[in-house]
């Protein structure tokens, strides 16, 4: 009996690790075809159960990759671009682990995932487990006001993607970063007056505005903004103000 053996087919569609890796290397990020892989199954998990824990309103596949793996991977960039102290950083209202999962594989670096939604924080140590990240990823169910009084994390940067206003941000990270330490702040868009708000709230937080990068989201047409802050100082004395604060009264807006 003769078998017919089938050529197997190369994967080249629109959600694979060819394209992934072809995504990121035109936003400047060279990606193994290993670590493509290890963010493709992260992104598998995010969207198996997206339906018990609602963790991301894009579900078709092609469209996931690029809005929320090649999206968070716009930021490490920036993360070499400008000096900080050693240490790690931290995702603030990480969600289902955007931009810090794919941050600490791409840039190696180590990252603390934080987010106020237990289920959400459920749902990542255990991705983190399975994708064999214990080691460089660590997940903290906490409110970013809470786990500044705790004092126990001061980090060297912190990110956040899609979590608040640039002023709302500014005053969350101040008492959670190290003199020198950065925020980046990670935005579909970003009005002069939300930018001029940051800019005061800074000012009132120790934090200055360091930079402020643009650029095209690789594979189609959307724009996109990186919003990058140092804290100068100390932390001032009356931070953080009670839980809920820096969103509901805002500093720096008139
Ligand atoms: N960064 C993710 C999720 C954005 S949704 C992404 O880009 O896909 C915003 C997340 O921030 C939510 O999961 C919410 O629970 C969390 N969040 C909002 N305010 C927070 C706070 N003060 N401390 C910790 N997490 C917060």
């Amino acid at each position: 009996m003769m078998f017919h053996v089938k050529p197997q087919r190369i994967q080249t569609n629109s959600y694979s690790v060819e394209r992934l890796q072809a995504l990121c290397a035109s936003c400047g990020v060279p990606l193994s075809g290993d670590d493509s892989a290890l963010l493709l199954r992260h992104l598998d998990l995010v969207l198996s159960h997206n339906e018990s824990v609602n963790l991301t309103a894009v579900t078709e596949r092609a469209e996931a990759l690029r809005l929320h793996v090649v999206d968070s991977l716009c930021v490490v960039p920036a993360i070499s671009e400008f000096e900080r102290p050693d240490g790690k950083l931290l995702d603030l209202g990480t969600g289902a682990g955007f931009p810090g999962i794919p941050v600490s594989v791409a840039a190696a670096v180590d990252c603390v995932l934080m987010d106020s939604t237990r289920k959400k924080t459920d749902f990542l140590s255990s991705a983190v487990r399975e994708l064999g990240l214990s080691d460089s990823v660590s997940v903290v169910n906490a409110r970013a006001e809470d786990a500044a009084r705790s004092g126990e994390y001061l980090m060297s940067g912190v990110l956040a993607r899609a979590v608040a206003s640039l002023p709302t941000l500014v005053e969350l990270s101040s008492p959670l970063l190290q003199r020198d330490g950065l925020l980046y702040c990670m935005k579909a868009q970003v009005e002069q007056l939300e930018l001029s708000s940051g800019d005061r709230a800074a000012a009132l937080c120790a934090m200055s505005r360091e930079a402020r990068l643009d650029y095209a989201l690789p594979g189609g047409p959307e724009r996109r903004s990186v919003i990058v802050y140092r804290k100068v100082g100390d932390t001032p004395v009356n931070l953080p103000r009670r839980t809920g604060m820096a969103k509901k009264r805002p500093l720096g807006t008139r």
